[in-house]
């Protein structure tokens, strides 16, 4: 069984997620989203919501959700994962990526980075965005699965 392993922080889910979720759900047997628990970085939602969150939007049996904290390719091993999943966007995203793809490459050598491209028109889309977005009173239903749309609306207010 090939499993793949979609990381990210996921504060919260967004469109742009989801899709390269189910587009790599469609090509690798079992594909497990890892949200990253990082105690130090001040998210909007905790660990345990963000989970709950993505659960909510997503819908096949090959997906599954789970959180770490500490080196990636540690749970991928863990996991027996053949393979990272991440979603490449603009051009800024590639630095970086490419960096923590050779870096994980040669900490786990039986595991690959595999990129998609985002779709068009979530080229520009993150949760940054959303948030910001949002905190200032603008409408988030195009960058957002619709059933969390309200407990994203209310945690940006202070709710
Ligand atoms: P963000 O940059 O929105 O905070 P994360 O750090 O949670 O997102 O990113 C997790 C993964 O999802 C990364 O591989 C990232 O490139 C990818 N990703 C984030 N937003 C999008 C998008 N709009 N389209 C495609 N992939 C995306």
């Amino acid at each position: 069984m090939k499993i793949a392993i979609c990381p990210g922080s996921f504060d919260p889910i967004t469109l742009g997620h989801l899709d390269i979720i189910e587009r790599a759900a469609d090509i690798f047997d079992e594909v497990i989203v890892v949200v990253a628990s990082n105690s130090s970085k001040k998210t909007l939602f905790s660990t345990e919501e963000r989970i709950e969150l993505i659960k909510r939007c997503i819908s096949g049996d090959n997906i599954k959700v789970d959180s770490h904290c500490g080196l990636l390719v540690d749970y991928a091993k863990e996991k027996g994962a053949v393979a990272i999943v991440k979603g490449l966007r603009a051009m800024s995203d590639f630095d970086y990526e490419f960096q923590q793809a050779l870096t994980n490459k040669s900490l786990y050598p039986e595991c690959e980075t595999v990129f998609l491209s985002a779709r068009g028109e979530n080229m520009f889309l993150s949760s940054s965005m959303v948030k910001e977005v949002c905190a200032l009173g603008g409408d988030i239903s195009s960058f957002v699965p619709k059933i969390i749309k309200d407990d994203i609306n209310k945690r940006c207010k202070g709710d």
